[in-house]
């Protein structure tokens, strides 16, 4: 924001209260919000508005588009501002929490488990499962992982989440759920934004019918054996125009996929070695008639144990859909 467009906006704020107080409103704080306008348009005049008044550094330029009165950068903020700052994330994160199915669900022979743990407050991970309308037909299972982290990915994610939610409920073929939701995403988000995607519909018989965006291959559960399968479409969001095929695959009793976020197989340990997907299928091709939160439960802590002393530097998420004897 330059000085001038600074000025016009502050001068426009202090027009608004004054109407306020002229209109004989009794609204609280509003001679100390018109003093802070004040204070703010003296800064403008002799050019230290929009630094930080502890180091003198420029204030992140959206904080200061959010918040014209802003004084701080966010490594200064008073102990005020960094509470509320603290408690708005802490708010996002349960808002992002209410977004996220239940932690297990069995339904029609099948039987889901997921774990999904946040780096931060909030995620990037995206997980949903969304039950049939009538409730005989396929479940719509979604997967992801949106670009960034943070607050931003968190908002990406919601967004994915509400699209991936109003497409489920038109009952469409898997490839024009992709092709539909990849259009709202690349229409409406900026150019570095992209998510990759897993959809799997599972049938009562058993069927899945899986589409993979670009995401981590699921793994393949079957007679102690974890079978990596691959994606064929690259994430949604990079192109306006993408085709998505699908793959059938039918699970017999006791098999499984394991879907993953990358958080998971791009872990380090101390010697700087990832984790990685081999490690993870290795793991997992020795256990046999695990139930669905054991095999999520023991994802996560072999990954733990590899990464060891070093820190984890993503959000986790790991999801297993079983199918049960019947
Ligand atoms: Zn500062």
């Amino acid at each position: 924001m330059s000085p001038s467009e600074a000025r016009q906006e502050l001068m426009d704020r202090r027009r608004r209260l004054e109407s306020v107080i002229e209109a004989g409103m009794a609204v609280p704080q509003i001679e100390h919000l018109l003093r802070e306008v004040d204070s703010a348009l003296e800064r403008v005049e002799v050019g230290s508005y929009g630094r930080c008044e502890t180091c003198g550094d420029p204030i992140e330029p959206e904080r200061l588009a959010a918040d014209p009165l802003t004084r701080f950068c966010l490594d200064h903020l008073s102990r005020d501002e960094a509470r509320a700052l603290e408690q708005d994330l802490q708010l996002a994160g349960r808002v992002q929490q209410g977004l996220l199915p239940p932690r297990l669900l069995v339904h029609q022979g099948w039987e889901i488990a997921y774990e999904y743990r946040p780096l931060g407050p909030v995620s990037g991970d995206y997980c949903d499962i969304v039950s049939p309308p009538a409730g005989d037909g396929a479940l719509l299972v979604l997967f992801g992982d949106v670009s960034g982290k943070g607050v931003a990915a968190s908002m990406l994610m919601a967004h994915l989440h509400a699209t991936a939610r109003t497409l489920a409920g038109l009952d469409l073929p898997l490839p024009q759920v992709l092709d539909r939701a990849n259009r709202v995403f690349c229409e409406s988000t900026m150019e570095s934004h992209y998510a990759t995607l897993v959809c799997a519909r599972l049938s009562p018989s058993g069927r899945v019918e899986l589409s993979n965006a670009g995401h981590c291959p699921p793994l393949l559960l079957r007679s102690g054996q974890a079978t990596p399968l691959q994606a064929h479409g690259v994430p949604i969001g990079l192109f306006c125009i993408e085709e998505f095929r699908v793959e059938t695959i039918d699970l017999e009793p006791g098999d499984a996929l394991v879907l993953y976020t990358d958080g998971i197989t791009e872990s380090i340990n101390e010697n700087g070695v990832p984790y990685g997907e081999e490690r993870l299928a290795q793991m997992l091709a020795g256990w046999l008639d695990q139930s669905s939160t054991e095999l999520v439960a023991g994802c996560m802590a072999h990954a733990r144990a590899f990464r060891g002393r070093t820190q984890r530097a993503d959000d986790e998420t790991v999801m297993v859909i079983r199918r049960l004897a019947s």
